[in-house]
């Protein structure tokens, strides 16, 4: 290991880059490099370009000898109650030709300025981009837990929904089953599922029925239960379709059967899902209403 740590010889650069440093600086400079510290080597060359950029453009806007030796004449006068040792320490570290020498000096010192400013401004960026990517990775994480939320509120919703549909078919079986007019429907199993069976819950004051089945099986994929109430007049009319769910009941709402017309069955038929307006599926179940 070289005897300076690595800091210290970074911070040695931009002198070095200016070929200030002392000869004991500049030896452990060149023991630093030699061990391979490729961090220090790029930064040196990187503040080389930038050192000799500068050169140039101070050599372009170098004054001529008589303008140098009056602006030098100024910048001493305004150096030396504050600055004047860091005058003498620029002037020690290269043996000064006269005042152009120390006017050289002083503007490498400048240029040290520079070039130390631009190392902190490179340096702040560096920080000001790992803060980025750091806030960015927060808000991926943010907007991720989000859309996590947002799939956990579509399904409540969803859930509430059928529970609300539940609820409501319940609250007007409810209705219904407390209507004083109350008739009840019967629907007895047949050969297909001969554990099934249904009430259809039928108010004529309000206009409204709820059929409430069980024993029947869950309904297949792309067909549907459909209630018929069978009427002299008009043969099978279309009352309501529902689905039904092995080991639970079913309870939909459907059309009170036709008043005014001699109903003479009430029968649930497996049809297509959407339903169709004539019976053309298997009947599960079926009954006879009684009189109204
Ligand atoms: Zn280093």
């Amino acid at each position: 290991m070289s005897p300076m740590d690595h800091q210290a010889i970074k911070d040695l650069l931009p002198l070095a880059a200016l070929d200030r440093l002392e000869p004991e600086e500049a030896r452990a400079l060149q023991e630093h490099l030699r061990d391979r510290c490729d961090e220090c080597e790029a930064e040196l060359r990187t503040l080389r370009e930038t050192a000799a950029a500068l050169a140039l453009g101070f050599e372009g806007a170098a004054p001529g000898a008589g303008a140098e030796e009056r602006i030098w004449t100024r910048l001493e006068a305004r150096l030396r109650p504050s600055a004047a040792t860091g005058v003498r320490d620029l002037a020690r570290r290269r043996p000064a030709r006269g005042r152009a020498g120390v006017w050289r000096a002083a503007t490498a010192a400048l240029a040290a300025g520079v070039v130390a400013m631009a190392i902190y401004a490179d340096r702040l960026n560096v920080q000001l981009h790992r803060a980025h990517a750091d806030q960015r990775r927060v808000l991926a994480a943010i907007d991720s837990q989000l859309a996590d939320l947002r799939g956990q509120l579509r399904r409540a919703g969803d859930e509430v929904g059928a529970l609300q549909r539940v609820l409501g078919e319940r609250v007007r079986l409810e209705r219904v089953l407390s209507a004083p007019d109350l008739r009840l429907i019967r629907l007895a199993p047949l050969a297909p599922a001969p554990g099934a069976g249904a009430i259809v819950a039928v108010s004529a004051a309000h206009n409204s029925a709820v059929l409430q089945a069980s024993g029947l099986p869950t309904t297949p994929e792309g067909k549907t239960y459909e209630l018929w109430w069978i009427t002299k007049e008009r043969g099978p009319v279309a009352a309501g379709l529902f689905q039904a769910e092995q080991g639970r009941p079913a309870i939909a709402p459907v059309v009170a059967p036709p008043a005014g017309e001699h109903v003479l069955l009430g029968a649930v038929t497996l049809e297509p899902a959407g339903g169709v307006s004539k019976p053309t599926g298997v009947m599960y179940l079926k009954g006879a209403p009684g009189p109204a």
